[in-house]
């Protein structure tokens, strides 16, 4: 099927107390590994990409590749574009098929933050894509942006409905204690400030950084509130670690089949074992309207 606007599945696994996973991928082999551990396990899946992976492949062809995989699976796939700082990539991404977008206006004052947002969601709603916000600033490296944990904030909960409403994105990224990247200690979610956002904000909330949160934190976020879980880092390690082992065993490999093929399973496992925790395994199924 073709790539699908998100909202279409992230409202039922709302409305079902689940939550969609979002894998962060990097090449084809991370494509086809999220695509097929996502068929395997009957559920709805978000691929997305940073500006930063945008310019290591190009637009081109990671939507190329992600319109094959959606095409090869009977799945419901959306394309997105994860803390996307400029407007005019955003307009490219759109152009060329993604389903939703994320804008990332955190390093702007408030004012033109929420103004920045507004258009995007203005021009993403005319052609049906789907707008994620952020408010408050997750620590951590994102592509080459770093933010130090002491400049991270945390969501303020009326700050956040009054961004939702002035700016009418359809989900919202809330800052409750997670981070980017690998975490230099055990991280420690906010969820009562999780649920004051519940309780004022009514879009769906998305839960970044929640790689390396243990997974009964991960269940009391979905439980509290959160739709959507960003997965990035649990799955560059994985891939990694499979090619070091295939060159540790055997130091002159050299075809990339050797090493990519290993590195592509290890990350399909971890994909399957997100979209179990996230309690969306067979959400495709139930999804009748959208397929
Ligand atoms: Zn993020």
């Amino acid at each position: 099927m073709a790539l699908v606007n998100p909202l279409s599945f992230i409202q039922k696994a709302r409305e079902k107390g689940v939550a969609i996973a979002a894998f962060n991928v990097h090449n084809l082999e991370t494509i086809q590994a999220v695509a097929e551990g996502a068929a395997e396990e009957r559920a709805p899946v978000i691929i997305q990409t940073t500006p930063g992976t945008l310019k290591h492949a190009g637009i081109e062809y990671i939507a190329a590749c992600v319109k094959v995989a959606s095409e090869k699976h009977d799945i419901p796939i959306a394309l997105h574009v994860d803390h996307c700082p400029s407007f005019n990539t955003i307009v490219q991404c759109i152009r060329n098929g993604y389903t939703s977008v994320m804008i990332d206006g955190s390093r702007l004052p408030y004012e033109d933050n929420t103004a920045l947002v507004k258009k995007v969601v203005e021009l993403a709603h005319s052609v049906g894509i789907a707008v994620e916000g952020e408010l408050g600033r997750i620590g951590g490296t994102e592509d080459d942006m770093s933010l130090d944990e002491r400049e991270a904030t945390f969501t303020v909960p009326e700050e956040a409905r009054d961004f939702v409403e002035a700016t009418g994105i359809d989900t919202l990224a809330v800052a409750i204690g997670t981070a980017h990247g690998v975490y230099k200690w055990e991280p420690r979610l906010d969820f009562r400030r999780l649920a004051e956002i519940r309780e004022l904000v009514d879009v769906p909330l998305v839960l970044h950084g929640a790689s390396g949160v243990d997974d009964e934190s991960i269940k009391r976020a979905i439980t509290g509130g959160i739709c959507k879980i960003n997965i990035a880092t649990e799955l560059k390690i994985p891939m990694a670690e499979a090619i070091q082992e295939v060159f540790r065993s055997r130091p002159d490999e050299n075809d990339p089949r050797k090493y990519m093929g290993p590195a592509k399973e290890a990350v399909k496992e971890v994909v399957r074992n997100k979209i179990r925790l996230c309690g969306c395994s067979g959400l495709a199924d139930e999804l009748e309207g959208i397929r």
